[in-house]
């Protein structure tokens, strides 16, 4: 099926490849209206993997969040569907409709319980991420002392192995990371980091993280967020040149796409940021006036540049989707149920 884009330009991969977004930035909230997931959905996009909840909140935050998002999605199931396979996804996208999934970043939502994994995992989240920025009982985040990844961390990780979770490293520190890649026995994922060789930041990440990742057989989503990419600046050609940076020191099997973006245009990013100094500190310019994000509306200028780029049409579809979706096929089958 060849998606009309809201651009107005074709977003056409085939019938089978999909066209994956490892991480939305939306807000998690009950209350926020979805229908912003048409945004993806009328630009090409196959699958989103959307966040419930992230270490500022508590984990009743993340429970409700999740509750009223599976509610909502199943209640406009003309346009959207809850997947927890790749079956499903490809399912969805033959009735056109945007497949989705849940995505936890940091491990307070387990309230220091193993068994919360198996629970998430039901209620159809498929990734989650160690810390978010600061450190927590399973591991060390990126805008933290660096402690690694805990023995709590440790079973956590063989514990999503086991019940079908992807092991996402974004927001944890650089130990950490290193010690969580070689823990799993699953493919790992950067859902949403950039190469700080490109963009100097914090929350990026150094070539030997990269090449820890790709070792695993896993994927690095590239970020949208603009003081991620560069100078708050989101354009495609920006975008490219960490594609090609990724890909030129790994292979392009294992770069992706995790934009981080949402169009909720009531949100006022900056003052969300600037209300936890702890968790956004000073000095990683998060305090830079209208943060800007790539979106998918990019993705049919995003296509033709990575033509133009020399990648062949299986990379292409590989850092389009192809690649998580390899990742996902692999660490969504699990032995635990
Ligand atoms: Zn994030």
């Amino acid at each position: 099926m060849s998606a009309p884009t809201a651009s107005g330009r074709p977003l056409d991969l085939g019938a089978d490849t999909i066209v994956w977004d490892a991480h939305a930035g939306v807000f998690p909230d009950p209350q926020i209206d979805l229908n912003l997931l048409n945004d993806w959905r009328d630009n090409g996009v196959d699958y989103l993997s959307i966040n419930v909840g992230f270490d500022v909140m508590d984990w009743q935050q993340t429970l409700r969040t999740l509750a009223a998002y599976r509610r909502w999605v199943l209640a406009h199931n003309d346009r959207f569907a809850l997947a927890g396979t790749v079956e499903e996804i490809l399912d969805a996208k033959r009735e056109g409709k945007l497949a989705v999934a849940f995505d936890i970043e940091g491990m307070n939502a387990l309230n220091g319980d193993i068994n919360m994994v198996g629970l998430y995992h039901a209620l159809g989240v498929r990734q989650m991420l160690f810390a978010y920025n600061l450190n927590n009982e399973a591991a060390g985040g990126c805008h933290d002392t660096d402690i690694g990844l805990t023995d709590f961390g440790r079973d956590i990780v063989r514990e999503m192995n086991r019940a079908g979770m992807i092991v996402d490293c974004s927001h944890a520190s650089y130990r950490t990371t290193m010690d969580i890649m070689a823990e799993s026995a699953m493919p790992v994922v950067f859902s949403h980091s950039n190469p700080i060789m490109i963009c100097d930041h914090q929350r990026n990440i150094r070539d030997d993280q990269i090449k820890a990742c790709a070792k695993t057989g896993g994927v690095i989503g590239i970020n949208g967020m603009g003081i991620f990419l560069g100078d708050n600046d989101t354009s495609n050609e920006t975008l490219l040149q960490h594609i090609c940076y990724v890909s030129e020191l790994v292979g392009a099997d294992h770069v992706g796409l995790g934009f981080d973006f949402s169009p909720g245009v009531d949100v006022d990013v900056g003052a969300i940021l600037r209300s936890r100094p702890d968790y956004w500190p000073a000095g990683q310019r998060y305090d830079t006036p209208g943060i800007k994000h790539a979106g998918p509306s990019q993705l049919p200028d995003l296509l033709d540049g990575l033509n133009g780029r020399g990648f062949s049409g299986n990379e292409v579809r590989g850092i389009l989707g192809e690649n998580f979706r390899r990742v996902a096929s692999v660490a969504w089958a699990a032995t635990l149920r």
